[in-house]
C-alpha cells in the first residue's frame, strides 16, 4: 500500500520548481475560481506569482472559511509534561546540548496542572513532552492522559514518534487527537537539523500520522516549522500531506498547524525567514486547497496577527499558554520551549474574538464513551 513517503517522491524538487515557475495570473485566477483544487493549483497559489493576488486569495479564503466553519474558533492550551530530551534539534531550546535546569512532572503534578487549566474554562488540551523514552515513556504519557481525562472533552498529544501499538495505547487511554510536526519535509535538511537522537529517523516520523490513524484516532494534525526550508517547499509538502491523509483516512479529522520559528535559547539563526505576507499567503492558499481542513495557529504569532488570520482560515487557536513545564499550578521550569508572542488570557482572547465577530468554542467534541456513561 502506498505511504505518504512514496507519494511525496512523486513531487521532487524539480517538479515543484517547474510548477512554481509556470504559475501565472491565469492559473492563479483559475485556482481561485475552482472547487476541488489539485496539488498543482496549490503550488500556483504558493508561488511568488500569486503574491500580487493576495487580496483575491484572502477574499476566497474568507468565503470558504465562513461556508465550512462559520464565525467560530476553537480554543485549546498545551500542557508541557517534561522538557527532558535526548535529541539535539538545532532550532529548539529544549535540545539536549542546552545546559538548563529541567523538569519532569509526576502524573500527580500533571493532574494539578490540568486542574489549573480546567479552572480557566478550557476543555481541549494537548500534552507535550521532550523525547526521552525512558523517563517520559509511552506508559507514562498514557497514565497522564488517563488521570486528566475526567477534566477535559479532548486530549491531544504532541510527543515523539510512537509505534502503532503505542498509539493504540494512547487511544485506549483517552487520547483522541495527535499532532506530528515533521519540521521539514526535505530529508537531507532534516538530517542536518537533527544531528543526534532518535528523532533523526525521518521516515519513522513521517509515517507516524499513518500509524496513529490506523488505531482509530479521531483527529490528526501535521505541520512544518516555517523558517527552516525555503517557504514554498515545506508549505507545499505540508498541504500535500494533509490532502493525502484526508483521502487515505476519510473518517479522520485532519488539521494543519502553521508555526513560524520564534526566538529561543541557543544560537540557531533562522535560515529562511517567512515574512508576514508569505505567512498570510500560506494560510489563504491552504484554505483554498483544503476547504474543510482545520488550521491551527499557536501563540508563536502575536495578538494582532492572530486576530487578522482567524477570518482567513484559522479555526483553532491556543490561549492562556505557558511553554514551561509546570508553571500554572507550581513554579515552572526556568524557560519555555520558545518565547510566546501572544500572552492573552482565555478571557481576553474570548473578548477580542467577539470584537471581530467571532465566537470561541470551548468544546466541539465529546468522547462517545463519556456520553454513554451519563
Ligand atoms: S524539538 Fe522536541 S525533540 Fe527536538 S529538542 Fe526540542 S523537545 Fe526535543
Amino acid at each position: 500500500m502506498e505511504t505518504f513517503q512514496d507519494f511525496l517522491q512523486k513531487w521532487p524538487f524539480e517538479r515543484r520548481e517547474k510548477g512554481l515557475a509556470d504559475a501565472a495570473s491565469e492559473s492563479i485566477a483559475r485556482a481561485l475560481a475552482g472547487e476541488n483544487l489539485q496539488p498543482k493549483d496549490f503550488l500556483a497559489l504558493l508561488s511568488p506569482a500569486a503574491l500580487p493576488h493576495l487580496e483575491d486569495m484572502a477574499r476566497r479564503a474568507r468565503d470558504l472559511t465562513l461556508r465550512y466553519f462559520g464565525r467560530a474558533v476553537q480554543l485549546f492550551t498545551p500542557l508541557y509534561l517534561s522538557d527532558v530530551c535526548t535529541n539535539r534539534c538545532r532550532y529548539c531550546g529544549f535540545n539536549a546540548g542546552n545546559k538548563r535546569k529541567r523538569r519532569h512532572l509526576t502524573v500527580e503534578d500533571a493532574f494539578a496542572e490540568a486542574e489549573a487549566i480546567a479552572g480557566m474554562g478550557l476543555q481541549h488540551i494537548i500534552l507535550l513532552t521532550g523525547d526521552a523514552r525512558k523517563l517520559s515513556s509511552p506508559e507514562y504519557i498514557a497514565s497522564a492522559a488517563r488521570r486528566i481525562k475526567p477534566l477535559f472533552a479532548s486530549i491531544g498529544i504532541e510527543v515523539y514518534s510512537l509505534t502503532e501499538k503505542e498509539y493504540a495505547l494512547m487511544t485506549g487511554s483517552g487520547v483522541d487527537c495527535m499532532t506530528m510536526f515533521q519540521e521539514t519535509y526535505t530529508p537531507e535538511l532534516y538530517l542536518s537539523l537533527h544531528p543526534a537522537g532518535p528523532k533523526r529517523d525521518y521516515a519513522f516520523r513521517l509515517a507516524a500520522p499513518e500509524r496513529a490513524a490506523r488505531t482509530g484516532i479521531r483527529a490528526l494534525g501535521v505541520g512544518a516549522l516555517l523558517g527552516l526550508e525555503r517557504f514554498e517547499m515545506d508549505a507545499f509538502a505540508t498541504g500535500l500531506h494533509a490532502w493525502w491523509l484526508q483521502r487515505r483516512f476519510p473518517g479522520v479529522d485532519i488539521s494543519v498547524s502553521v508555526p513560524r520559528i520564534r526566538p529561543h535559547e541557543g544560537d540557531f539563526e533562522t535560515p529562511q525567514e517567512v515574512d508576514d505576507r508569505r505567512f498570510v499567503q500560506y494560510i489563504t492558499a491552504l484554505r483554498c486547497f483544503l476547504p474543510r481542513v482545520g488550521i491551527t495557529c499557536s501563540t508563536r504569532e502575536n495578538a494582532f496577527m492572530r486576530d487578522h488570520i482567524v477570518p482567513l482560515g484559522v479555526t483553532r487557536i491556543s490561549a492562556g499558554v505557558s511553554t514551561a513545564v509546570g508553571g500554572r499550578a507550581s513554579a515552572g521550569s526556568a524557560d519555555g520551549q520558545f518565547e510566546i508572542a501572544d500572552h492573552r488570557s482565555v478571557r481576553e482572547v474570548t473578548a477580542d474574538m467577539a470584537k471581530i465577530g467571532y465566537q470561541v468554542v470551548i468544546k466541539d467534541w465529546e468522547d462517545p464513551a463519556e456520553t454513554a456513561a451519563c
